[in-house]
Parts: C-alpha cells; sequence; structure tokens
C-alpha cells in the first residue's frame, strides 16, 4: 500500500490553470466541435484536473524516496526484485497513454531500501511525458546513484497506444527496454538469474 501522493493539487481556479483551460477549448474549437455546448462545457476543467494526475511527477523529487535507508538487515546481499509493477505513463511525441509493467531489482551493498520506495521511483518518473527508453534509465541510474548498490536493473515492457491506433496500428505489440548497472552487467551468472526469475515472455506469463 503507497502513502498518499507527495502533491499539491493544481489550484483549478488560478491563472495558469484558467490558462490552460482556454487552451483546451481552443483544441476543442479546432478538432471541429463546439466548445460551448452542454456536453464539452465543462471538459476544459476535466482535461486539467486530469493533468493532475497524470502528470504530477513534475512536482516530486524521485531521489527523495530513496532517501531513508536501513542497515539492520543480516548483512543481506541477495537479489531483491520488484516484480510486475503496473505503470502508466505518456508518450512525449503524441501525448497518448503507453501502459505496461516495470521490474526492478537491486543487489544491496549493506543498505537496503523500503519496497514500496522503489515503486515511488517508479511512479514519480512515470508521471511525466516520457520515451519508454528514457523512463527505463532514468530509474536505473536514480537508484544506482542514490542508493550505490552491487548492481541495479529495470526492465519495463509497455504496449504504446500511439502504435496501437495511429501510424502503424500494432495493436499487439509490447516494448521492452532494460537498463543495468554494477553486477548485472559485469556478471552474466547475477543476469541469467534475473532473467530467469523474471521469464522471458513479454506482457503475461
Ligand atoms: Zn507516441
Amino acid at each position: 500500500m503507497l502513502e498518499p501522493r507527495p502533491y499539491t493539487e493544481f489550484d483549478v481556479d488560478s491563472d495558469e490553470s484558467l490558462e490552460a483551460m482556454a487552451h483546451v477549448r481552443s483544441l476543442l474549437d479546432f478538432i471541429g466541435d463546439d466548445p460551448e455546448r452542454e456536453g464539452l462545457i465543462d471538459t476544459p476543467k476535466r482535461v486539467v484536473k486530469a493533468m493532475n494526475e497524470h502528470f504530477w511527477g513534475y512536482r516530486a523529487d524521485p531521489t527523495e524516496p530513496l532517501q531513508r535507508t536501513f542497515s539492520e538487515v543480516e548483512n543481506y546481499d541477495e537479489l531483491v526484485l520488484l516484480q510486475d509493477m503496473e505503470i502508466q505513463s505518456h508518450c512525449e511525441h503524441h501525448m497518448v497513454p503507453f501502459v505496461g509493467r516495470a521490474h526492478v531489482a537491486y543487489i544491496p551493498s549493506g543498505r537496503v531500501v523500503g519496497l514500496s520506495k522503489l515503486a515511488r521511483v517508479v511512479e514519480i518518473f512515470s508521471k511525466r511525458l516520457q520515451v519508454q527508453e528514457k523512463l527505463t534509465a532514468q530509474i536505473a541510474n536514480t537508484i544506482q546513484e542514490e542508493l550505490r548498490p552491487q548492481g541495479v536493473a529495470v526492465i519495463i515492457q509497455a504496449r504504446h497506444f500511439c502504435m496501437c491506433y495511429r501510424g502503424v496500428k500494432q495493436s499487439q505489440a509490447w516494448t521492452t527496454t532494460s537498463k543495468l548497472h554494477g553486477v548485472f552487467l559485469q556478471d552474466p551468472a547475477a543476469r541469467m538469474e534475473l532473467f530467469t526469475l523474471i521469464g522471458s515472455n513479454p506482457g503475461g506469463r
């Protein structure tokens, strides 16, 4: 269970929100609809509120969840794998969703971090405009830099809506990306253990 999200809601009555709503009205007009009709009259406000939910990651510090670590773990120095975290992000090219799952593994070096904190790092970077490759690298690099473990691996498997309903129309395609640090890069046995645990079937086992 995650703690409450560390962000403040947009103030829908602020000048910035009102300006954003005006832009949404322009878009509604641009696509050929009537922003003043009953069904659309509150849409700009709803869109701005939805953006608050989709993009709160800009208003959170991804290093913050990793500041509290624990050392009383009986010198545990084996693989810790947090698997099948749901991710919902938006591609920065089309601003449409990509959804899937993330697996985060690390091998501690003396100190461990709460598992929900790893999930929080994934969530913060997801709630920004992304490309999957960048999202994968940002999560791995942040954990590596903050925890200095023996190794970090981040694997993301996702479906991109912009590939489903526009362009190449590949509705069933999964994209897999991975970013490895430390022992996962250097030691084939560590890498093998990881990929065996995760399984090699993207999207479901
Ligand atoms: Zn896209």
